[in-house]
């Protein structure tokens, strides 16, 4: 039999093994038609919307890109804005090289509508500048509604010229939706081909699709980053913590001895004992997640007996995260700072101001300048 690939996430069909990527059953396979296999897998999430874990190898993740860094390619990161930490995955400039890098920070629909894109856009050449990445050009997109495609698309073709064009990221910054939207807008696809997930890890292989000038766009599988909350999400906490609309900030005055709870899946503790002033705090969290305020004396009380009733998600024991470690911050200038919670959501807050957070020891929390 000829080698098959499914055409909904790449992988090599195969009938062995069902815990590993590309399986069809055998008599599934002999009544299809190999142009438009998918395997069970992308079936059961287009249809069923399914949770299945699927093994890829290290090997097989480093075959993979392997086949990338020796090529002379124009990559395309994608990093998602509203995690920029979390999803920017300094390792991949390992694995690309020195290769030409175009950056684009998909669901800038998630971010606040009166929000300059050129903020962004400088706040983003910032960021990178701290990595010590360079790129030739950045853009801000959004896959869900298709914005800005036109310059995405531009910007391609001005910088690849004959070379094919990678998408790389982490798992769920949307590459296979940006892939479907190239497909439907720009090749004449009619329905989406790469199979849209929001299970980490869906695109298994490396899938290519010819450009009009004969060269060929690959999606590639998503590096996933043990740092983002979402990993450690059941389904029913998963659906409430990601944001899918735009993010309606909360603002809150704090003092001296207050907590805020974000659902039951992180605190923050206001302690500013040099400054003793009220602080503005503004938080970025999906608008399912309740944000809760508390006096920190009664916020581990609260945490012990209201867990899974007034705080959350989670909702019951089964869905319990590991255990939260404290990570201590203190800005003695005057600027203005996010408090990130890796794949959850950040808070702003203009320094001076000390505070203490709480998450996931599994979770990266970090401070960086306020994108907003
Ligand atoms: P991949 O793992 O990088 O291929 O990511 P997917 O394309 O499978 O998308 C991961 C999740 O992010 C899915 O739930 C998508 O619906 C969601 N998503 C992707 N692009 C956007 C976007 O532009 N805006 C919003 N709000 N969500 C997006």
């Amino acid at each position: 039999m000829d080698e098959l690939y499914c055409s909904g996430c790449g992988a090599l069909i195969q009938s062995d093994d069902k815990a590993k990527p590309g399986y069809i059953e055998e008599t599934v396979l002999r009544d299809h038609n190999p142009k438009d296999l998918v395997c069970q897998r992308c079936f059961r999430i287009r249809h069923y919307s399914d949770v299945i874990t699927t093994c890829l190898s290290n090997d097989d993740y480093l075959n993979v890109i392997n086949r990338i860094s020796h090529e002379n390619a124009l990559i395309v990161k994608i990093i998602d804005i509203f995690d920029f930490t979390g999803s920017f995955v300094p390792a991949i400039k390992r694995l690309t090289g020195n290769k030409d890098v175009i950056l684009v920070g998909n669901k800038m629909d998630l971010l606040p509508k009166n929000v300059k894109q050129e903020k962004i856009l400088s706040w983003l050449k910032m960021m990178l500048a701290n990595e010590g990445f360079t790129v030739l050009d950045s853009i801000l997109i959004s896959a869900k509604y298709g914005d800005n495609f036109e310059d995405l698309m531009n910007m391609i073709y001005k910088y690849k010229g004959d070379r094919n064009v990678y998408l790389v990221g982490s798992t769920n910054v949307g590459k296979s939706r940006i892939i479907n939207q190239i497909l439907r807008r720009y090749l004449g696809a009619e329905s989406d081909v790469v199979t849209v997930s929001s299970n980490p890890g869906t695109t298994i292989g490396l899938i290519g699709f010819p450009l009009n000038d004969g060269t060929k766009i690959f999606d590639t599988p998503g590096v996933i980053n043990k740092h983002q909350y979402t990993h450690y999400l059941t389904r029913p906490s998963y659906k409430m913590t990601v944001p899918k609309k735009e993010i309606k900030p909360l603002i809150f005055q704090l003092s001296e001895g207050q907590t805020l709870f974000f659902g039951g899946l992180a605190r923050i503790d206001i302690i500013n004992g040099e400054t003793g002033d009220r602080i503005n705090v503004v938080t970025y969290f999906a608008n399912t997640l309740n944000v809760h305020r508390t006096k920190t004396d009664r916020a581990d009380e609260l945490y012990a007996t209201k867990l899974y009733s007034l705080l959350t998600p989670p909702f019951n024991p089964e869905e319990a995260v590991p255990k939260w470690v404290s990570h201590d911050f203190k800005i003695r200038d005057n600027l203005k700072y996010d408090i990130v919670f890796s794949g959850l959501g950040f808070v702003t807050m203009r320094g001076p101001f000390s505070i203490r957070a709480y998450a996931p020891f599994v979770v990266g929390v970090f401070v960086r300048p306020a994108i907003i």
